[in-house]
């Protein structure tokens, strides 16, 4: 992967100085958090098994939440401190971090915004699922609700918008269903093949084989830190109230 800055001269004067403020990063000529790249399509998800009720886990899965309780979660340094009510946890009191750490992965949750939840563009029901603590792939409402691509649900966040926008109205639930393979590392630190997803919105493939340019980070470009192994899965906590139910994930290895 590469990385490529606009230079001054390119974009000229003032708008120049902020072209430059703000890096490229390699998939194409977009700035990050650019408004002006394209908005992700809007797509009609199909109905799924999951429309009406809450799924259940496979055989073989690692369960973090189904319902009863966040145990396998902790909010810091102890215990979780997100509420659970009627089958759901909701966001409360910080970030939820897998007790147990994850590497590649298959995961699963589904999610949903308040139906009386004003909040808009990135404040619109705002939260996120962070592999290896590291990298984001977005959560946010995005049925009428605009904002920077690269930032909307379903985006690695600050890198790639996803394909298409098939999120369902606030109110209703969505899925994600998430392939996550870690980044590898060559022996003397420099890294071997970046991060990758795939990920199924609402069963709308939105991620195909996706590669993170670095770790997702706000208003910046991205790049690799240094080496590490599994660790813990995050969800992320940006203050707005949002809901989650069936969470659950099978390891795949590494
Ligand atoms: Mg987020």
């Amino acid at each position: 992967m590469t990385y490529s800055r606009m230079t001054l001269f390119a974009a000229g004067g003032a708008a120049g100085l902020f072209a430059l403020a703000c890096a490229q990063q390699d998939t194409g000529t977009w700035s990050v958090h650019d408004m002006n790249r394209p908005q992700p399509a809007v797509v009609t998800p199909g109905m799924t098994a999951t429309d009406t009720a809450a799924g259940t886990a496979p055989s073989d899965a690692v369960v973090l939440f189904d319902g009863t309780n966040l145990d396998a979660f902790r909010t810091g340094g102890g215990a979780a401190a997100w509420k659970v009510e009627d089958g759901i946890a909701s966001v409360q009191g910080g970030d939820l971090h897998t007790r147990q750490d994850f590497g590649d992965c298959q995961l699963h949750l589904e999610w949903r915004v308040p139906a009386d939840f004003a909040g808009e563009g990135q404040n619109g029901g705002n939260s996120g699922i962070f592999f290896n603590d590291k990298y984001e792939i977005q959560i946010l409402n995005g049925y009428e609700n605009t904002t920077y691509p690269d930032g909307s649900g379903g985006s690695f966040y600050g890198q790639h918008p996803p394909l298409v926008n098939p999120c369902r109205p606030k109110g209703d639930w969505n899925t994600f269903d998430i392939i996550y393979t870690s980044p590898r590392w060559n022996e003397d630190g420099s890294l071997a093949s970046p991060g990758r997803a795939t990920v199924l919105f609402n069963g709308v493939l939105v991620q195909n084989n996706q590669a993170f340019t670095g770790t997702t980070v706000h208003g910046d470009t991205t790049k690799y830190g240094s080496p590490h192994g599994p660790g813990p899965i995050r969800i992320q906590d940006h203050t707005d109230p949002l809901q989650f139910r069936n969470i659950w994930v099978r390891p795949l290895g590494n």
